[in-house]
C-alpha cells in the first residue's frame, strides 16, 4: 500500500528523529494540558508504533483525558500527571527521548512543565502552532497543517515507517485530524488530507465509527446543559459580528457539568448568518477559561493572545482570564470594539 504525498518536512530533521528513536530504550511522549483529540491522538498513534518496534513508550499527560475521548485507543495506558506525579517523574527521568506533541510552548503543560524543562533527554517537538518556543532539541513545526496527527502522519511517511501504520494506530490518526477539523469543515483547504484519509480507510480504521463517538455521543446532563447555554446564555451582537456564551459556576453544577460536557458549544453561534465570530467563556475555580471560533480571516489567536493570556489558531483559539466572569464579559465587550476593523475589512 503506498501513499505519495509532498515531503513537507525538512528531511535532517526526520533523520534526526529516527536516529534518536533508534538510540532510545525508553521514550516519553507528551502533549499538552486539557488534551483534545489531536494531542491524545498523535501521542497515543506515536505510542502505539513505538511499543510496536520494541520500545518502552509512555504517553505522560499533565491532567486527565476527558471521558469523552476514551474511545481512542490506548487512552486507559496513559500517566496523567495529575494522578501519578511521581510515576510521571521517574519517566520524564529515565527517558533517553521526549517526544512533546501539540503544543509550541512549556506553560501548555501546566504544573508538568518543570519535568519537561529540566529533563536531560534529547527532546524532538512535533506540532502546527504558529511560532513555538525553543523548547526542544529538534522542532518540526508545521503551522499550515490542520492537525499534529495530519503533520505525524506525514513525519512518519518520509521516515519510511507507512507501512507499520496499523488499524489501531490509523484510528488514532484520524481522530486527530477530524477534531481538529470539526470533521473537515475547516483548517481544510490541503487536498492531499483526502489522500491520507484513503489510506486510514485502508488500514481499516470505522470513519463513521469514529465520528459517532468523537462528535455525536453525549451524556443527557451535557445535552441539556448545551441546549440552556444556547436557549437562555447566548449574546447575539449583530452590529460587532459576534456572539458570545457564558457559563458560571452554578450553572455549571445545575447540569452536573464534566471536563468536555461543553466541547463544541462555542462553535454553534457561527451558524448563524452575520456572526463572524463567538467566544464562550467558563467559569472555572482559578480562572475563566476562554474558547474563541471564528470564520473567514477574523484572527482568534490574536483575541486570546491580547485579551485573554492565551493563543492557538486564526479560526480555533483558546485561553485564561484571571478575573471574575463579570470582568471577563467586560473585558470582551472591549475586544468587539477593536475587532470591528476586522469585520469590516473581510466580507464575506
Ligand atoms: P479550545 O477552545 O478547544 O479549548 O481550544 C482551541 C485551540 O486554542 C487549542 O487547540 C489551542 O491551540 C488553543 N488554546 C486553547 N486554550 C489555550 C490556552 O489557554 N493558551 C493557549 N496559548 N492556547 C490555547
Ligand atoms: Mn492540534
Amino acid at each position: 500500500m503506498n501513499i505519495y504525498l509532498k515531503q513537507i518536512a525538512d528531511p535532517k530533521l526526520t533523520d534526526r528523529f529516527a536516529e534518536l528513536i533508534d538510540a532510545a530504550e525508553n521514550i516519553v511522549i507528551t502533549c499538552h494540558t486539557s488534551p483534545d483529540g489531536d494531542a491524545l491522538g498523535s501521542s497515543l498513534a506515536l505510542m502505539h508504533l513505538l511499543v510496536g518496534i520494541g520500545k518502552q513508550a509512555h504517553v505522560v499527560t499533565p491532567d486527565v483525558a476527558p471521558d469523552s475521548l476514551r474511545f481512542i485507543p490506548g487512552v486507559k495506558e496513559i500517566v496523567p500527571f495529575t494522578r501519578h506525579e511521581e510515576f510521571a517523574r521517574q519517566l520524564f527521568n529515565q527517558a533517553q527521548l521526549i517526544v512533546a506533541l501539540d503544543f509550541n510552548a512549556l506553560n501548555r503543560l501546566d504544573r508538568m512543565a518543570p519535568l519537561m524543562a529540566d529533563a536531560t533527554a534529547p527532546k524532538v517537538l512535533i506540532d502546527h502552532h504558529l511560532g513555538p518556543e525553543p523548547i526542544a532539541d529538534v522542532i518540526i513545526s508545521h503551522p499550515e497543517q490542520s492537525s499534529t496527527c495530519l503533520l505525524l502522519f506525514r513525519v512518519l511517511c518520509q521516515m519510511g515507517w507507512a507501512e507499520l501504520i496499523d488499524r489501531k494506530v490509523a484510528s488514532c490518526i484520524y481522530t486527530g485530524m477530524m477534531t481538529d477539523t470539526g470533521n473537515f469543515t475547516y483548517n481544510d483547504s490541503d487536498p492531499e488530507i483526502y489522500l491520507v484519509i484513503a489510506h486510514l480507510m485502508e488500514c481499516g480504521i470505522d470513519k463513521d465509527r469514529l465520528y459517532r463517538l468523537a462528535f455525536n455521543t453525549k451524556s443527557e446532563n451535557q445535552l441539556r446543559l448545551n441546549a440552556y447555554a444556547i436557549a437562555e446564555k447566548m449574546e447575539i451582537m449583530t452590529e460587532h459580528g459576534a456572539a458570545l456564551i457564558t457559563l458560571d459556576k452554578e450553572e455549571l453544577a445545575r447540569f452536573n457539568y464534566k471536563k468536555g460536557d461543553t466541547e463544541g458549544l462555542v462553535n454553534q453561534p457561527l451558524a448563524i448568518p452575520g456572526v463572524r465570530y463567538s467566544v464562550f467563556l467558563r467559569e472555572g475555580d482559578d480562572y475563566v477559561k476562554v474558547s474563541a471560533r471564528s470564520t473567514g480571516d477574523i484572527p482568534m489567536d490574536i483575541l486570546c493572545s491580547q485579551f485573554f493570556n492565551g493563543g492557538g489558531h486564526k479560526n480555533a483559539a483558546g485561553g485564561e482570564f484571571y478575573g471574575s466572569l463579570h470582568d471577563a464579559v467586560e473585558t470582551f465587550r472591549k475586544a468587539t470594539l477593536t475587532f470591528d476593523k476586522y469585520i469590516n475589512t473581510d466580507n464575506k
